[in-house]
Order: C-alpha cells, then sequence, then structure tokens
C-alpha cells in the first residue's frame, strides 16, 4: 500500500498540472485573439496586401470589369458557389473549410479570382462564417439590402459582381467592421 502512494500523488498532481496547463493555453489564445492590431498596423495590411499573394499563383489584379452571362458561371463554378454568388444565396453556418483556415496568404473571389481579403486581416468572431476586420481596398462594392426586413450592407466583388455577404459595425477594434464571408464564394492561395 504504501508503494502506491507516491504514484497516486503523481497522478493527481500531474492531472492537476495538465488542468493549469489547459488553463494557460486557454488563457493564452483568448489573450492572442483579443490583442487588437494598431489603426497603424491595419493600414500596412490594407497597403501591402500583395506580400501575402504567392507569385507562383499569377492571380490578376486589374480592376478591368469580368461580366459573364448566368449560363457561363454556372459552367465554371460549382452549383453552391453559383447560388451564393449570383443568387445571394447564404451557406449554412459552420459549413465551410476556410472558416478554420488559419495559414498565411489571400482570399480571392471563387468566381473572378480577385483578391479580397489576407489572412492578416482574418479573424475569429465566433459566427461560423469567415470573418475580416478590414478588406482589400477597391476591391469591394456595397449596396443596401433590406431582404430581411433590417437594413443591411451586403458587398460583393468589384470586378465581376458576385455576392461574398454582408458587412457589419460590430467587429474588433480599430476597424469595428465585421465582414461576414460565405467560404463558397472565396478561395484560398496559401503563400508558401
Ligand atoms: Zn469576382
Amino acid at each position: 500500500m504504501s508503494g502506491e502512494q507516491p504514484v497516486k500523488s503523481l497522478k493527481i498532481n500531474r492531472r492537476a498540472a495538465l488542468a493549469h496547463l489547459g488553463g494557460l493555453a486557454l488563457w493564452c489564445c483568448v489573450g492572442r485573439a483579443q490583442a487588437a492590431p494598431t489603426a497603424a498596423e491595419v493600414d500596412q495590411m490594407r497597403k501591402h496586401w500583395r506580400e501575402l499573394l504567392n507569385p507562383r499563383a499569377e492571380i490578376d489584379t486589374s480592376l478591368t470589369p469580368v461580366r459573364k452571362s448566368a449560363e457561363e458561371w454556372r459552367k465554371l463554378l460549382p452549383k453552391e458557389s453559383y447560388e451564393v454568388l449570383f443568387k445571394e444565396d447564404t451557406e449554412e453556418p459552420y459549413s465551410n473549410h476556410l472558416n478554420q483556415e488559419k495559414r498565411d496568404g489571400v482570399y480571392v473571389c471563387r468566381a473572378c479570382s480577385l483578391p479580397l481579403f489576407t489572412s492578416a486581416m482574418k479573424y475569429d468572431s465566433g459566427t461560423g462564417w469567415p470573418s475580416f476586420f478590414a478588406s482589400i481596398p477597391g476591391h469591394m462594392e456595397t449596396k443596401e439590402d433590406n431582404f430581411l426586413w433590417i437594413p443591411r450592407t451586403e458587398y460583393h466583388c468589384v470586378r465581376c459582381g458576385g455576392h461574398q455577404g454582408h458587412v457589419f459595425d460590430d467587429g474588433p477594434p480599430p476597424t469595428r467592421e465585421r465582414w461576414c464571408n460565405n467560404g463558397l464564394a472565396l478561395r484560398f492561395i496559401a503563400l508558401k
């Protein structure tokens, strides 16, 4: 019996230590999530977004409009992406893998590949949709949307007109923007 005592206490201590470590890890994650960038840092993210664009991807970043018929887009896109981009459908929350994407890179329009956001602008809003506190300047257009009898600001890709999501003013500081995007309307290009 006496021989088992140290083993028992070791087990308890190890469990307690792990619990503390878990708490510490959680605290670190929460701490990191709450560490907001400064306004100057957000300005840099907007100005230098190309630094996260993989040069091997050979993405056309011109703003020359890309216009295609509904039939042409339907042929080019998966059905669910077409429904979101050109019928303003909304995907189910927590349904798209881009919600968990954490690598460095750029999020481009699923229809025309215009870069719309970078990984530096992404944050976890807890809504189940890929969310960003800023977007690449000049690459998005907005319009007022009263579909749910609540005025909301819809936004879409400036080059092809593909619907992306809605932007709200309850995002994190300093921008307070929450660009709530459908993962089906985006494609992620990793930097490496
Ligand atoms: Zn587009």
